[in-house]
């Protein structure tokens, strides 16, 4: 199959909207600097962040459990080309990162001066302003 390239833009804009579950993850950022999860009481898998419904058994959830500050890296990446396709640099090491307490993984910025390895200790740095977002987080640092 041959891949066709036709150029042009298209002026697409959206709001994205967190939604229940996402919104009480980013409020407990926000005004506690914690990450906050949910346990699934039927079948134990506790997600982070937060969610509405187990994926697993759609049993309903709630934001109940507090994970991390320390996890475990699962997976690392290194990034050198940013999403407007200009070029990173320094370029951004993210990783995967299974906080204690929490059976699925976060991405976010690994700050590392070495090259990292799955198994590796790390530590959530939350920063002292914080609004509400994803960047209240400011990434992950080796303990
Ligand atoms: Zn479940």
């Amino acid at each position: 199959m041959t891949v066709r390239k036709i150029p042009g833009e298209l002026p697409v804009s959206f709001r994205y909207t967190p939604g229940v579950a996402n919104t009480t993850f980013f409020e407990a950022l926000r005004d506690r600097g914690v990450l906050l999860g949910s346990r699934c009481p039927s079948c134990a898998v506790t997600y982070l962040p937060a969610r509405l419904f187990c994926e697993r058994c759609f049993a309903e959830l709630t934001a109940d459990v507090e994970c991390g500050p320390e996890g475990t890296v699962e997976s690392w990446t290194v990034g050198h080309v940013g999403v407007d396709d200009d070029a990173l640099d320094p370029p951004v090491m993210v990783a995967l990162v299974k906080l204690d307490g929490a059976d699925t993984v976060l991405m976010h910025r690994l700050a590392s001066d070495g090259t990292p390895a799955i198994g590796m200790r790390v530590r959530a740095l939350v920063r002292d302003e914080r609004s509400g977002s994803i960047n209240d987080l400011e990434g992950f640092v080796p303990v």
